[in-house]
């Protein structure tokens, strides 16, 4: 990993100090600001503008109160934050999480990763993040549905389809968006598709929309491994995880001829040597929002272990699809053992920094959140280009757009670290790539 730049150790230290115990946000800008090393020295006029300090700096960050009724009639209480990050390259957007793990620092990481994950995807958009620590898990439909209102009824006013464009995220899926989108219209008297994206296919929603960061994640690997003249044909793979991300990435590794033999959830995983079986998987995770156990339970051929790591199931490829820091530097070490050659994060920063360390130095192709799983985004940008010419896509033409995004994402990674004389480092291509991009929109409009 290259040290810091001379030029950028104040900047990283300011960011520590502005941003007080934000662990995961300290580690996001760190990741990115130690790939610019090289661009800091070709663009003075970068530090001239103060760029990189003016990046790292939110352009507003939104807390409010959440206050909502639960079934049995008591009054709860979340918080809620929207961070609208970096507006040089479009609205803001980028999703909304659920989860008890949210607070400013990870709401911050999101949305800094989102500036350039957006910008990679060539498509006029801007970084924002948003969500709550609220924890949709155990609660009932009407719950939910209250604390969506609720959740909206502060949000609405920084929304709109030029200035904020919300999505979801873990926690979030059209059930809510549905619930969201139905309050900014209430409350707006608006039908602004392009409001949110993420919707139902039937009220403004975009075919693939559901698939596209599993689809997107495994259409990278596939032009990584063109790229050494190899295919998915044959390849053991291991995807951790197994909501939304992780289920649409196994079903495209098994279509492209790939042997998925392993998934997880925060409870454990499974390990499956005939292939995990997708329906199955499906039925108990989306149709009875059931466990991984509860697959081991009824396939004979699967077995669930609660202690040890997935990553200990070796591999040829290692998607981790869950979420932020869950490969560390044990099971970086693991999968290097077992003669694994690409990890490829479907997750936002998956990988601990360690444990890139350690699979960089064994020679393990490593490709980062913010270019592979860009194809989620990507969809939501052509979601957002349908509602506004009031038109909608066939699944063949919105799934040969999202493949176009991905190889071009991929590309534009290699070409950069070509032009940056690291050859076939992602991080480092995928970095520079997009702060250039949003770099000099920056300057071009002024301070
Ligand atoms: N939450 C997704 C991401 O991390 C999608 C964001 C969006 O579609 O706006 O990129």
């Amino acid at each position: 990993m290259p040290a810091l730049h001379e030029q950028l150790v104040p900047v990283y230290d300011e960011v520590v100090a502005r941003n007080a115990g934000e662990i995961e946000f300290h580690q996001a800008v760190k990741e990115v600001l130690e790939s610019l090393g090289p661009v800091v020295t070709k663009h003075p006029e970068y530090a001239d503008a103060e760029i990189i300090r003016r990046l790292c700096e939110p352009e507003r960050q939104i807390i409010f109160r959440v206050p909502w009724t639960d079934d049995a009639g008591r009054v709860q209480l979340n918080r809620g934050f929207r961070v609208e990050f970096n507006s040089a390259l479009g609205p803001y957007k980028g999703g909304l999480r659920f989860h008890p793990s949210v607070y400013l620092g990870i709401v911050k990481f999101l949305g800094f990763e989102q500036i350039f994950k957006n910008a990679l995807t060539g498509m006029p958009i801007g970084g924002g993040k948003g969500g709550s620590d609220f924890d949709p898990k155990g609660r009932s439909e009407a719950e939910v549905m209250r604390f969506c209102q609720s959740f909206m009824t502060e949000l609405y006013r920084h929304l709109g389809e030029h200035t904020d464009v919300p999505a979801g995220d873990i926690g979030v899926g059209s059930r809510e968006i549905g619930y969201l989108f139905g309050q900014y219209k209430r409350i707006t008297n608006r039908y602004e598709s392009g409001v949110l994206t993420g919707k139902g296919i039937t009220w403004g929603g975009s075919q693939v929309r559901t698939e596209a960061t599993g689809y997107g994640t495994v259409f990278f690997v596939r032009e990584m491994l063109a790229a050494t003249g190899d295919s998915f044909e044959g390849k053991r793979v291991v995807v951790s995880g197994s909501g939304n991300v992780a289920i649409y990435a196994i079903e495209k590794v098994q279509e492209l001829g790939g042997l998925v033999v392993a998934c997880s959830d925060s409870s454990g995983y499974v390990v499956d040597e005939a292939g995990i079986d997708l329906d199955l998987l499906k039925e108990i995770k989306n149709g009875r929002r059931g466990r991984v156990s509860d697959y081991a339970a009824v396939r004979g051929s699967a077995r669930f272990l609660s202690s040890g790591s997935i990553w200990d199931v070796p591999c040829d490829i290692a998607l981790p699809c869950a979420t932020q820091n869950e490969l560390m530097g044990t099971g970086a070490e693991a999968l290097v053992r077992s003669g694994c050659t690409i990890v490829a994060e479907g997750a936002n920063m998956p990988t601990t920094p360690d444990a890139v360390r350690i699979l960089r130095e064994a020679g393990v192709r490593f490709a980062p959140g913010k270019a592979v799983n860009a194809g989620g985004v990507s969809t939501s940008a052509l979601e957002m280009q349908q509602n506004a010419s009031r038109d909608s896509w066939t699944f063949e033409h919105t799934e040969a757009r999202l493949s176009d995004i991905m190889t071009s994402i991929h590309d534009r990674c290699l070409a950069t670290a070509d032009e940056y004389d690291v050859p076939g480092d992602y991080v480092a291509g995928a970095n520079i790539a997009g702060f250039t991009q949003v770099a000099d929109a920056m300057l071009a409009l002024g301070v």
